[in-house]
């Protein structure tokens, strides 16, 4: 299989055929083995039965995956790559905002040696005050924080070379983060202007709320990413830093009270200094239980600490 295309369903029994209509027209003069693994969101709507319909007529290209009720986007999205088998994955949306046409010419970017090809809606046609300009503050500060560089973090259709995406595991609103995690294992990253079209049928799931739920998704992310194996270096660099902060208070009230007779208790400094110093004490000993927690993480799951982009004259696994 070359070519895995996933997109979560939820609530788009209008936009399916459409869907549908767009993902032939692109895919059958490429001439490649493909797929397209239909997640079903728990729709409340007709969505599966016409989901259904179209997978007995095709049963060689359409798969579909109906969840039990609403898990979100980020769930329905880590089904589709728990079973898709294309070496190359493509996201995207159900409900036609994402061009199916943009999708060959980010194979073509993926084929000049590109391991993620990231979509941006340049020109992108939802609600302007509750998801255009939060969205814009939100890519900022995650392109700010994590170091990729990406205008639309939020645009589902990017396409994937699988290896890049072995390994991870999707939570909350995570997908949008995918790229974060891809370049922290050295993927080469790009972008492409993708098309963006106004919802026809249906409505969106989404508000304002949504921008919220990513900010606070960063900060697992960023520290996923950055401390993961070296969880002591963040609660140990911040324990340490309150510890000095502490020294440096009480050295100044002993100094005080040696040259100008100044009482070292009576001050506020000094239960200021002492708090300081137990908190930054226990940051360390946090730091420690945090550096046990991690072994077990990797050994548990012998997975390595590192990740390989080739091998040259070598082809046993290491653990076996
Ligand atoms: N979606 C989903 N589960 C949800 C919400 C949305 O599978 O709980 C799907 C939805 O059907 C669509 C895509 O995720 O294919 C993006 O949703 P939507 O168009 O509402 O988001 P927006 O384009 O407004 O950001
Ligand atoms: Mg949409």
């Amino acid at each position: 299989m070359n070519l895995s295309l996933i997109v979560p369903v939820y609530n788009e029994q209008d936009n399916l055929p459409l869907l549908f209509e767009a993902i032939y027209k692109v895919m059958t003069p490429l001439n490649q083995a493909w797929e397209v693994i239909l997640v079903d969101d728990g729709s409340q709507d007709k969505s599966l039965s016409v989901l259904q319909k179209y997978a007995q007529t095709d049963s060689s290209h359409i798969r579909v995956i109906s969840f039990r009720r609403n898990f979100g986007q980020t769930a329905a999205i880590a089904a589709g790559l728990d079973y898709a088998q294309g070496a190359t994955i493509v996201l995207l949306d159900a409900d036609m905002q994402n061009d199916p046409a943009d999708i060959p010419m980010m194979l073509a970017k993926l084929d000049e040696g590109y391991d993620l090809v990231s979509g941006w809606r340049k020109s992108r046609k939802d609600n302007a005050i509750t998801r255009n300009f939060p969205s814009m503050i939100a890519n900022w500060i995650i392109s700010r924080v994590t170091g990729v560089h990406l205008h639309d973090y939020g645009c589902t259709l990017k396409a994937y070379r699988r290896d890049v995406l072995e390994g991870f595991r999707l939570y909350g609103e995570m997908h949008r983060f995918i790229p974060v995690y891809a370049s922290s294992v050295g993927a080469k990253i790009t972008e492409m202007q993708v098309n963006h079209y106004p919802r026809r049928f249906g409505k969106t799931k989404y508000g304002l709320e949504r921008t919220a739920k990513v900010v606070l998704d960063l900060f697992t992310v960023k520290f996923l990413v950055a401390f993961s194996s070296k969880p002591i270096y963040l609660f140990g660099g911040t324990g340490g830093a309150l510890m000095i902060a502490s020294t440096i208070m009480m050295a100044y009230l002993f100094f005080r009270r040696l040259f100008f007779f100044v009482s070292v208790t009576g001050s506020p400094l000094f239960q200021v200094s002492a708090m300081l110093f137990t908190l930054g004490f226990q940051s360390m000993l946090m730091g420690l239980i945090a550096e046990l927690l991690v072994r077990t993480y990797h050994e548990s799951q012998r997975k390595p600490t590192y990740t390989v982009r080739t091998m040259i004259n070598l082809d046993q696994d290491p653990r076996d």
